[in-house]
Parts: C-alpha cells; structure tokens; sequence
C-alpha cells in the first residue's frame, strides 16, 4: 500500500498523529531530499530505509517502486515540505497506481497554497491555482486578473519585486497579499496594493518562501467581447491585436472568430 503523507512546510510540529503513524509504520519512505526528510525523522525518532523520489528521476524510480508496491510493502510518500505532487513529484506514481489498480492512500496535512489563500482573507469560494509564475510573468497575471474569483501562485523571493512592479502597470487598484515563510518564525502575511507592497519590498528585500496571492477583481461581462476588448486595450495597455488574442484566450474563442465580431461591429 502506498501513503502519499503531507508534511510540515516549516513548524515540525504540523504533523498529523496519522502522517506520524504511517512514517513509523512503514517499510520505507520514498522522499525528494533526503537530508530534509532526516531532519523531520530525527525530530520525531524514526528510523526507517529512504528511497530517493524526486522530480527528475521519477520515471526511472518508477519501476522498483512498483515492484514493491505489487510485493505487498507499505511505502511513504513525502516531499521536502507539504503535500505530495503539488508542485513536487508524486503524480506519476499516483497516476501507475490508479492503473495497476495498487491500493493507495492521501494523508492530508500541510499544504502552502490553501493556508496563503486563507492566511490572504481573500475570497475561496472560488480560486485558482497557476503554480510558479514564469520568468516573463506578464501574460501570466494578465490571465488571472480576468479570473473570476481568487489566484493564488508560487514565486521566488527574488523576482517577487518585479512581479508586484508588472501587477502595478496592470492592474494599480488590484487587492494582492504576499505570505512569506508560513508556519515559521518570520512568518508574515502582507495585505496591500501592488505599488505599496513593491514599495516594502524594495525597502525589505523578501526572504524564503512565498506565496502570492491576488484578490478577485472587476471583470467585465465576459459575454460583451468588444467592452472585454476595449478594457484589455486600455486598463491593460495592450494593442488591437494582443487584445484580440488575449481574449481569445479568456472567452475559449478562436482568434479569427473574435476578429470578425470585432470587425463586423464596426463595418
Ligand atoms: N508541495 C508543497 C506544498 O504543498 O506546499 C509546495 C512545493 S513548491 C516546490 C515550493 C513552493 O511552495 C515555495 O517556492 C513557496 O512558493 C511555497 N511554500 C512552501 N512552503 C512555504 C512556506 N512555509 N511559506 C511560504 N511559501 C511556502
């Protein structure tokens, strides 16, 4: 049987009475870096065989894993920090067992993005999650500020400066919060407009880990394609062109579907 165990994402002391049942009880534990997860089995006495799993061998690990889930052993999952297969490997071994039809199981834990996107106080009825921005971020956040509800993402502190500075051209009013270092000593939560938190930061280079998270905000009716249009073109600076693309883009619309609404409007 496989566990796929959530772990602490900085307080050692956010591990569930099962997660530390499964670890105890296991035959091995599959893990990312194995000098991070010594540190979590030190701290609550365990000893136990670790198989290295991380994201650029997964294929090639695959097969002895499998070879031992089909023996009948009892194997833990664990990244270096939260859950399994969210943004850290995991979901190919998910995906072979489902196929194999191997019993598997996910113990629920800590998890950085629905603690951001709760720590944020923005609205979760609905929200969606983007991973890590790109290096370009742009198009990127230019996407989720036309979502209708809350985006939560991944970024490094060292290019969070800049994706605030691009948040700003595009969206000045725009409710963003930024959760750094969660559950750990310098954990802080800051609530502000992009230009604000650009300010702090810039005066404050961040450190550790972040997440992102930007509020909802007003969207036109998406239904309306030449107001969608015009309000890309001139809330978001874009031309004629990119505005058509990107919304496109928004509405599941071909491109050359949107240009003749477009056109044949204006004829
Ligand atoms: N699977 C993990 C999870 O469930 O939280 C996410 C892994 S992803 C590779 C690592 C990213 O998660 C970091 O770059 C950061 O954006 C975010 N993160 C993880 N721990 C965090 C923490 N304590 N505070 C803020 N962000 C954190």
């Amino acid at each position: 049987m496989l566990y796929i165990v959530a772990t602490p994402i900085g307080h050692l002391e956010d591990l569930t009475a099962r997660a530390l049942k499964a670890l105890q009880d296991c035959d091995a534990i599959l893990c990312e870096d194995t000098r991070r997860t010594t540190l979590l089995l030190q701290k609550y006495q365990i000893k136990k065989p670790l198989i290295s799993y991380h994201q650029f061998k997964e294929k090639q690990s695959l097969k002895k894993i499998l070879r031992r889930l089909e023996e009948g052993d009892n194997l833990a999952l664990v990244s270096d920090a939260g859950t399994p297969c969210i943004n850290d490997p995991g979901q190919l071994l998910v995906q072979e067992c489902i196929q194999a039809h191997f019993p598997f199981t996910v113990l629920p834990g800590p998890c950085s993005l629905i603690q951001a996107l709760v720590m944020s106080g923005f609205a979760t009825a609905q929200f969606q999650f983007i991973g890590f921005l790109p290096k370009k971020p742009k198009p990127a956040l230019q996407r989720a500020l036309f979502y209708p509800g809350t985006t939560v993402c991944f970024e490094s502190p060292q290019r969070l400066l800049h994706t605030l500075q691009v948040l700003d051209t595009l969206d000045p009013e725009r409710h963003i919060a930024v959760a750094r270092e969660m559950t750990k000593m310098f954990e802080e939560c800051r609530r502000d407009t992009p230009k604000n938190l650009a300010a702090h930061f810039e005066k404050t280079p961040p450190k550790g880990e972040v997440v992102l998270v930007i509020a909802e905000g007003k969207i036109p009716p998406v239904d309306d394609l030449e107001e969608l249009i015009a309000t890309l073109q001139t809330t978001h600076g874009l031309s004629l062109k990119a505005a058509i693309k990107m919304a496109a883009q928004l509405t599941h619309t071909k491109k050359n579907v949107v240009y003749k609404e477009i056109h044949g409007k204006k004829e």
